[in-house]
C-alpha cells in the first residue's frame, strides 16, 4: 500500500528553491497535515493522477471550482474553442454579457454584476463599493469566515492563517485592521452589541451564509435573518460571500435556498468552470456606482476574459440540466450516511457537518457552531486520518479546517470504495 512518491518529493525539492514554500498558496503545503505534499501531473472526472502514477479519489475539488469534476468534456472544449479565437483582448466580448445573465437570472438579488479574477478581488471591491454607498469606512466579519487574503479581511482569518496558526497576518497595517470588527459566527447577540457600538460606522457586514473556512458549519436558525434586520435597522449593507456556496448549494446560491436577500454578493470557483474569477454584484443603485457609471473605481486587465467566461458558460449550463442538484445531492447522502454509520460502529468520537455537496468530518465531540467550537477538533487526528486515506487512493483537504467537495463525476462505485477507504482509515488514524 505505500505509494512511491519519488517524483513528487524530487519536483518539490526543486520546487522550493524558487518558490516560498514551494507552493503558490499556502495550503498547498501540507503544514496542517505535515509530510510532502503531491505533485499533480493531471485529473479527469472524480481522480487526480500525481506524477508517480498514484491515482487519488478527489474531495478536494481544487477547493471548489470542479462541481463537474476534472477535465470536464464540455468546458474544456469550450475553454479550447475560445482560445482559438484569441485569448483576451482588453475590449468587451459577447460571452460576458451571456455569463452576467447567467448569473443575474440564477440570483435576482443581482441586479448588476462585475467579474474580477479571484474571490479576494470580489470581497474586496464589493467592500469598498459598500463604503462608497454608504459613506461609512467600518466593515464587520465573523471570526473564522474567510474572505481572501486583502489587508481589511486579514484580521484571525480561519482557512490556512488557521491551520498555520498564525492569529493574524504580518504586514497588514494596525489602522487597516481597526477599521474591520469582529463577532463570533452564530452570535446574534455579539452582532448586536457591535451595532450598539458602531451602527453608524459600519459601512457593511460581510458573511460567508455557510461557513466553509473553519471547516463547514452552517448558519443556525434565524442567525442569517438576525443580521439582515441588524444591517437594515442600522442602515448598513449586508454583503453575502457566496464565493464556495454560489451555484454550489443549487443554482440560486444559499440566498435562494435560505429566502435572504443580501444588498451585495460575491462569487468565485464554480462560476469561472475552474478558470481564475471571481465576480461581485447586487443592488443596481449600489452597482451603479462602480466605474465607469459612478464614483467608485475597479478595474481589471483580465477581468471577464474570454477563457473564464467560456468556461463558466459551459459549467453554468451544465448545472441548469434538470436534476442536476438533485442527483449530487443523493451521491453527497450516501457518502455522508456511510461515514456515519462506520463512525457509529468504530465508536469514532467525530461530527460530521455538511450543507449541499460541501462537509467536513470534525474529529471531536462538540459540534461546531463558530470558530472557537470548531477549533477544539482533533486536527492531529485529522492529520492521519488524512494521510491513511492519501495511501488508500482518497484525497481529502489537506488541513481539518477546510470543507470536502463532493462534484458530479463522482460514481457510486467512487463512493463505496471511499466508505472502504473511511473506515480502514479511521482504524488507522486511531
Ligand atoms: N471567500 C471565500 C468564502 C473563500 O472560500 C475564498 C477562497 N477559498 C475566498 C473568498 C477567496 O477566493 P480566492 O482564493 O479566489 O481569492
Amino acid at each position: 500500500m505505500p505509494r512511491n512518491t519519488e517524483r513528487s518529493r524530487e519536483i518539490f525539492e526543486r520546487a522550493v528553491g524558487y518558490l516560498p514554500g514551494g507552493v503558490n498558496s499556502p495550503v498547498r503545503s501540507f503544514r496542517g497535515v505535515g509530510g510532502d505534499p503531491i505533485v499533480v501531473a493531471s485529473g479527469a472526472g472524480s481522480k487526480l493522477r500525481d506524477v508517480d502514477g498514484n491515482e487519488y479519489t478527489d474531495y478536494c475539488g481544487s477547493w471548489g471550482p470542479l462541481i463537474l469534476g476534472h477535465a470536464a468534456p464540455d468546458v474544456v472544449s469550450a475553454v479550447q474553442e475560445a482560445a482559438s479565437r484569441g485569448l483576451t483582448f482588453g475590449v468587451a466580448t459577447e460571452g460576458e454579457a451571456t455569463l452576467a445573465r447567467l448569473v443575474c437570472e440564477a440570483m435576482p438579488s443581482m441586479q448588476l454584476v462585475r467579474f474580477v479574477n479571484s474571490g479576494t478581488e470580489a470581497t474586496m471591491s464589493a467592500i469598498r463599493v459598500a463604503r462608497g454607498f454608504t459613506g461609512r469606512s467600518k466593515i464587520v466579519k465573523f471570526d473564522g469566515c474567510y474572505h481572501g487574503h486583502s489587508d481589511g479581511l486579514l484580521v484571525q482569518a480561519g482557512s490556512g492563517v488557521a491551520t498555520l496558526s498564525l492569529p493574524d497576518s504580518a504586514g497588514v497595517p494596525e489602522s487597516y485592521a481597526a477599521e474591520t470588527l469582529l463577532a463570533p459566527y452564530n452570535d446574534l447577540d455579539a452582532l448586536t452589541e457591535v451595532f450598539e457600538h458602531y451602527g453608524s460606522e459600519i459601512a457593511a457586514v460581510i458573511v460567508e451564509p455557510v461557513a466553509a473556512n473553519m471547516g463547514v458549519v452552517p448558519p443556525l436558525e434565524g442567525f442569517l435573518e438576525g443580521v439582515r434586520t441588524l444591517c437594515d435597522d442600522n442602515g448598513s449593507l449586508l454583503i453575502f460571500d457566496e464565493v464556495i456556496t454560489g451555484f454550489r448549494v443549487g443554482l440560486g446560491g444559499f440566498q435562494g435556498a435560505a429566502g435572504i436577500t443580501p444588498d451585495l454578493t460575491c462569487l468565485g470557483k464554480v462560476v469561472g468552470g475552474g478558470m481564475p474569477v471571481g465576480a461581485y454584484g447586487g443592488r443596481a443603485d449600489v452597482m451603479q456606482l462602480i466605474a465607469p457609471l459612478g464614483p467608485v473605481y475597479q478595474a481589471g486587465t483580465l477581468s471577464g476574459n474570454p477563457l473564464t467566461v467560456a468556461a463558466g458558460i459551459a459549467t453554468l449550463t451544465a448545472l441548469q440540466r434538470p436534476g442536476f442538484y438533485e442527483e449530487l445531492d443523493r451521491k453527497t447522502t450516501a457518502l455522508l450516511d456511510g461515514i456515519t454509520n462506520v463512525g457509529m460502529r468504530l465508536e469514532v468520537d467525530l461530527v460530521l457537518n455538511s450543507v449541499a455537496s460541501l462537509f467536513t468530518v470534525f474529529f471531536g465531540t462538540i459540534a461546531p457552531v463558530d470558530y472557537t467550537t470548531a477549533r477544539t477538533a482533533d486536527a492531529q487526528r485529522y492529520a492521519r486520518f488524512f494521510h491513511a486515506l492519501l495511501d488508500r487512493g482518497v484525497y481529502f483537504p489537506p488541513s481539518q479546517f477546510e470543507a470536502c467537495f463532493v462534484s458530479a463525476a463522482h460514481t457510486d462505485a467512487d463512493i463505496a470504495q471511499t466508505l472502504g477507504a473511511i473506515e480502514e482509515s479511521l482504524v488507522e488514524s486511531r
